[in-house]
């Protein structure tokens, strides 16, 4: 399932990212290095949760929160954005993120 840069780095602080949102469970950034579309935001639990499936439910929710406020800036400011997380074999790092991203590749819907 790949590294988990997460743990290691941004929640300890060793890297610098910008915050975008933060609750007491939960941090919202942009990465250093954007990597999908044109503003990319990731979201993640501070403390280590392996995916969505490992999730319980009351960090579900306010990481859900935490998502919903992330991705409404985007649509102010973008007009748009999408929203998703990764599992199993498309999960390139363990610990569950989601990303808000505007203007990345368009999923076939
Ligand atoms: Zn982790």
């Amino acid at each position: 399932m790949g590294p988990d840069c997460y743990c290691d780095e941004v929640i300890p602080g060793k890297i610098e990212v910008e915050v975008l949102a933060q609750t007491e469970n939960t941090l919202a950034f942009r990465p250093p290095l954007p990597g999908f579309g044109t503003d990319h935001v990731i979201v993640i639990p501070t403390r280590h949760v392996s995916s969505l499936l490992d999730l319980d439910d009351d960090l579900a929710l306010e990481l859900l929160a935490t998502v919903k406020t992330v991705a409404a800036q985007a649509v102010d400011q973008h007009g748009g954005c999408q929203v998703l997380t990764t599992l199993g074999s498309e999960q390139h790092n363990r610990h569950l993120h989601w990303h808000v991203a505007v203007g990345g590749e368009s999923p076939v819907s």
